[in-house]
């Protein structure tokens, strides 16, 4: 047998297109390497090299690929769900700065990145994008930890140098210099699943040296990068007292080279209130919006035109952003996202319709996805990212559903649930 080589047989649901989901009743997925072979309607349609892989045999249960989660804080899963009745900034001074600063101290941070790992290993997250905090040891710790979980992601040492208080802010200098030995130790470490992503936090707590600096950075390595953009009104008020000289928020990243446009992924958490310009530039640069409408509706900061960046024709993809977000399920923030572009359609522009079922799906899988390479759905060619889920044990009294109307259903009512299988790159994690 050939090795990493199998069939999976079961109810497959994935993307066809940005607006149609393909359903394959008891179909195949043929996997070979890591990657998929392409799918099946009937047993006698695998082709002839393929007939005798491995075969894991899940008939009745629905089988779609990994999804993304472009944006979260592992160090504030352990405070996700409380201390939501403040708006952005009140959060990040009363709660968030505290407990970040608690993973300076390497037990604790070892408790708590055991829980955010074991919790988003059953989630239906195959690959994410995660801040950690301004300390390096423990960065080092958090990838070391995703690293052997199997989950593929981008972790970033966040940075700051101004605007937080004294317990965790850094010298310029430091910043930068924990930023290029964290780097280095990172690149030592050879890891196969984990890489870094430059982590400025956003424009009010870094200083415009640091910002050159990371930009220096950027252009020499080639790095990924991400950061927060227009999540709420003060704050985009704050970075435009700031930055007096920036068109927008984003132009204030742009003029550190901060800002995508030099083929180095960029990802940006929120855009709420990016207007044309600021998207426009998104645009031109293939900046990926991180669209969090869980978070965004906790600490009230509003909500995103996500209809204005489809139709645009943004790289978009989904996002928890934990501890905003209080859910760590991409599952449960597509039904979030539908729900959202409702409210904008109602609330703000009745010409961007709401966003439908297939439509967020595919954000939630190729758009994210695409990110970190050809990961998202089972064409042939992408990597095999692959979740096995249950929609058994909560029955309806009506017949002969299509496989998109259960996978809604499951979104909608199961959408928290641990998966029951996860193949990340073919590789089955339980
Ligand atoms: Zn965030």
């Amino acid at each position: 047998m050939k090795k990493d080589c199998f069939i999976i047989k079961g109810d497959i649901v994935y993307s066809e297109s940005k607006t149609e989901l393909k359903e394959i009743k008891d179909g195949y997925l043929i996997c070979g390497e890591g990657k998929s072979l392409g799918t099946c309607k009937r047993k006698e349609e695998i082709p002839e090299a393929s007939r005798d892989f491995e075969l894991y045999d899940f008939t009745g249960k629905l089988i779609i690929p990994g999804l993304y989660d472009l944006h979260i804080h592992a160090p504030q899963y352990a405070f996700r769900g409380m201390w939501m009745d403040m708006e952005l900034i009140e959060w990040l001074n009363s709660h968030t700065f505290p407990e970040e600063a608690k993973y300076g101290d390497r037990e604790y941070s070892e408790k708590a990145y055991k829980i955010f790992v074991r919790d988003l290993l059953k989630s239906p997250t195959a690959r994410f994008c995660a801040f950690s905090t301004v300390h390096r040891e423990t960065t080092e710790l958090l990838m070391d930890m995703v690293e052997d979980s199997g989950l593929k992601a981008f972790i970033g040492k966040v940075n700051m140098d101004r605007n937080c208080p004294d317990f965790l802010r850094e010298s310029t200098v430091s910043s930068y210099e924990e930023t290029l030995r964290w780097l280095e130790d990172t690149e030592k470490r050879n890891y196969k699943n984990v890489r870094p992503i430059l982590t400025p936090r956003f424009i009010p707590s870094c200083t415009d040296e640091l910002m050159k600096k990371l930009g220096g950075l950027i252009e020499e390595r080639g790095l990924a990068l991400q950061s927060h953009l227009s999540e709420n009104l003060s704050e985009v008020e704050w970075v435009h007292e700031l930055c007096p000289e920036s068109e927008n928020y984003g132009d204030a990243y742009e003029r550190f080279g901060l800002f995508g446009g030099h083929g180095n992924p960029t990802i940006m958490a929120h855009c709420v209130w990016s207007g044309d310009e600021e998207a426009k530039l998104m645009k031109k640069n293939g900046v990926y919006v991180a669209h969090s409408p869980s978070s965004n509706n906790n600490i009230a900061s509003g909500i995103a035109p996500l209809r204005k960046f489809m139709d645009m024709g943004l790289n978009i993809g989904l996002a928890t952003d934990v501890a905003g977000g209080s859910t760590v399920s991409v599952m449960r923030i597509i039904t979030d996202a539908i729900q959202a572009s409702k409210l904008y359609w109602r609330l703000v522009d009745d010409r961007k319709k709401p966003v439908t079922f297939p439509e967020a799906f595919y954000l939630a899988t190729v758009g994210g996805g695409s990110f970190f390479g050809k990961t998202g759905s089972f064409e042939k060619g992408y990597e095999a990212d692959i979740l096995i889920l249950s929609d058994e044990d909560i029955p309806t009294a009506i017949e002969g559903l299509s496989l998109s109307e259960r996978l809604e259903r499951y979104a909608y009512i199961a959408g928290d649930r641990p998966v029951e299988h996860k193949f990340v790159a073919g590789k089955m994690l339980f």
